[in-house]
């Protein structure tokens, strides 16, 4: 089922963990205003596909991934995303560049982009680096 001309809701649902990743109504809307707010501007702006590794997760889903109990890919708000051609960084600075209203943003590991829409248009922008085996977040992209 298509969302915008280039997002589909299965590509936001995909999951390779093989479990049921059926949204709520709740949760689809969330997707379609991700895609509609976030996604499908930044494609008409890269004017390249946007892969999305990974969007929406069902509780099964992202205990088996590992995510965190509150994470905005729960509830159907945030899309880990790339671009071929485009460093995890680049593509990080061109969605705040565009002024696309984020929630979150965060540049993860120089590998993906993790966008977030929702109520709170916190336009909050942090990179995830390891260091020493752990995950810490530095304030900005870049
Ligand atoms: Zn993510």
């Amino acid at each position: 089922m298509q969302l915008t001309p280039n997002i589909s809701l299965e590509e936001l649902t995909a999951t390779s963990t093989g479990l049921a990743n059926a949204p709520t109504r709740r949760e689809r809307a969330a997707l379609l205003a991700l895609a509609t707010h976030i996604l499908q501007p930044l494609r008409d702006a890269v004017g390249k596909p946007v892969y999305i590794t990974s969007a929406f997760r069902s509780a099964a889903v992202n205990r088996a991934v590992g995510g965190v109990p509150g994470s905005q890919h729960r509830s159907g708000q945030a899309a880990d995303i790339h671009v071929d051609g485009m460093t995890s960084m680049a593509l990080a600075r061109r969605i705040v560049a565009l002024g696309l209203p984020f929630d979150q943003l965060i540049e993860e590991f120089g590998q993906w982009v993790h966008v977030s829409y929702g109520a709170q248009h916190r336009r909050q922008q942090l990179t995830a680096v390891r260091r020493n085996g752990s995950t810490r977040y530095l304030d900005g992209v870049g």
